[in-house]
């Protein structure tokens, strides 16, 4: 990493420095790890001209042409599979072994799913008594592809290769918190002979790079992920221009669990969804509703094997919870344990900063924290926290447990644990979310709709929905005569 000490640009093939830089700091450590460039309306303007000079001739090829330069980007990453992983981890915080064994073989899926995608896509024909419809897919033009910093090649991936595989030229911005996977995916590009300007990259900060991108008049769509206050500034822009748009925004989710559950499966599934990657996952299980007669019993496990997760060193392989994105992050977070306190909370576990000795002892760490005895609609139970604190609290029926499961302003994703199949059945047709998981957590199935409900979004993504966004659905209807 060493070598690759100032990051660069990415615009119509070449790498490009620009005059101010931004740091780039280790979570882990406390260190800066890298300099970016900090681009502005300029560096916004070249890449795009560079996607659109590119568009013409990109819109053209063939699917097939497009799918097996995806399938080659996914080759190349996963021979460089230790390298992505080590990249990711140093720039997020995340455990090394989350990187290698999720994100980043998630990103490969990405690219060879959608390769597949456009390969054996179908399109619908409507016949009339004397004519002929049939739907066409076309290009967009240049889409704009904005990502957060928690799951940086995965997200950015799940754009790219839908955006490409139907045709369309991309101007990436990604967090500039954790720029390092997607550098690394643009030299992927290039190695693989990906056209000039088909994919271009400009770091940078979201007030100034992502703001100019979402309003450049030559921008067709914007796919963004990221937090809602956020979305609803890029949506407020985008809106006058009438681009497409498609919002992932934040969640607060439900874990629910009936006294009916498999008692052992459900503690480690809350567990997994409350902390995997700190809690710094839009899907996370950070509210845990508990059906009252295996409250306590249910806390008291939860609570004992949330305390002897190893939080520390991402790159030590026994690390289950690593470091969190930022100095500023992780003072969010505290506020948030502290505000849990005011508002009558008892922390269970952790509510405090973890010692970690040596390379780790300047990173941003905070233990995984439980908190009990809170109103469900306070605001610690309810406001996104995205870190590794969860609320906990009990419920007497199934009715209660659905309003408190549909209370708040996100809708995003819910678990449900139960063995009764058809109470998982009835209440997750009556969840308000974009996603439920009953008896599991965040297995996914790269065909279904991704994306949520309320204050957590607006579109989807997924297999056909994420061609669909990237692409305008027209209709040809031919006249057969008599
Ligand atoms: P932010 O909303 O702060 O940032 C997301 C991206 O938007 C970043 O690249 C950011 O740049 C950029 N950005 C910031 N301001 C603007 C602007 N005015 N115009 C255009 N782009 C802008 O989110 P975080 O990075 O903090 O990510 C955490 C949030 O993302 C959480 O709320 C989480 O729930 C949500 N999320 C949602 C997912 C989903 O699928 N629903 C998945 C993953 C995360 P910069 O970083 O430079 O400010």
């Amino acid at each position: 990493m060493e070598e690759s000490l100032n990051l660069k640009n990415f615009v119509n093939g070449n790498f490009v420095a620009t005059e101010k830089q931004l740091e780039n700091v280790e979570p882990a450590q406390g260190r800066i790890l890298s300099y970016i460039p900090r681009s502005g309306v300029e560096e916004v303007d070249a890449a795009v001209v560079a996607a659109k000079n590119a568009f013409a001739s990109w819109s053209q090829t063939t699917l097939d042409a497009r799918a097996e330069l995806l399938d080659a980007v996914a080759d190349e990453i996963e021979s460089h599979t230790e390298e992505f992983a080590l990249l990711e981890s140093r720039d997020t915080g995340k455990p090394l072994s989350l990187a290698r064994d999720v994100d980043i073989p998630r990103a490969i899926s990405n690219f060879r799913f959608f390769a597949g995608a456009v390969r054996h896509a179908s399109l619908d024909a409507n016949p009339m008594a004397d004519a002929i419809n049939y739907t066409q897919r076309t290009p967009l033009g240049v889409v704009a592809l904005i990502t957060p910093w928690n799951l940086p090649l995965y997200l950015l991936s799940w754009k790219t290769a839908p955006a490409l595989a139907m045709g369309n030229t991309i101007v990436a911005k990604p967090s500039e918190l954790t720029p390092h996977t997607a550098t690394r995916l643009a030299e992927v590009f290039s190695k693989v002979g990906l056209p000039d300007g088909v994919f271009n990259l400009v770091h940078g900060l979201g007030a100034e790079v992502g703001d100019a991108l979402v309003k450049h008049p030559d921008v067709s769509a914007v796919s963004f992920t990221g937090g809602t206050s956020t979305g609803k500034l890029v949506a407020a822009n985008a809106a006058p221009a009438f681009k497409k748009l498609s919002l992932e925004l934040g969640g607060k989710n439900p874990t629910v669990v009936f006294a009916d559950c498999d008692f052992e499966k459900a503690v480690a599934g809350t567990l997994r969804a409350a902390f995997t990657n700190q809690g710094e996952i839009c899907l996370c299980g950070s509210r845990i509703l508990v059906e009252e007669s295996i409250f306590d019993a249910f806390t008291d496990a939860l609570v004992e094997r949330t305390s002897k997760m190893v939080v520390g060193d991402p790159l030590n392989e026994e690390t289950q919870c690593g470091a969190l994105i930022s100095a500023a992050h992780r003072d969010k977070v505290e506020r948030y344990i502290a505000l849990g306190q005011e508002e009558g909370g008892m922390i269970r576990c952790g509510g405090t900063r973890p010692v970690i000795e040596g390379d780790c002892a300047q990173g941003f760490f905070v233990a995984p924290t439980i908190i009990s005895g809170l109103a469900p609609t306070c605001r610690t139970a309810s406001e996104e926290i995205f870190g590794p604190v969860v609320t906990i609290h009990p419920f007497k029926d199934e009715p209660e447990a659905l309003a408190l499961a549909n209370a708040g302003r996100y809708g995003l994703a819910a678990s449900v644990w139960t063995q009764d199949l058809k109470r998982g059945h009835t209440f997750a047709q009556s969840l308000r979310t974009g996603m439920v998981w009953v008896n599991t957590w965040l297995k996914r199935d790269l065909r279904v709709p991704f994306g949520g409900m309320k204050d957590s979004g607006v579109g989807r993504e997924g297999g056909r929905y994420s061609l669909d966004f990237f692409s305008e659905s027209r209709n040809i209807c031919i006249e057969l005569g008599d």
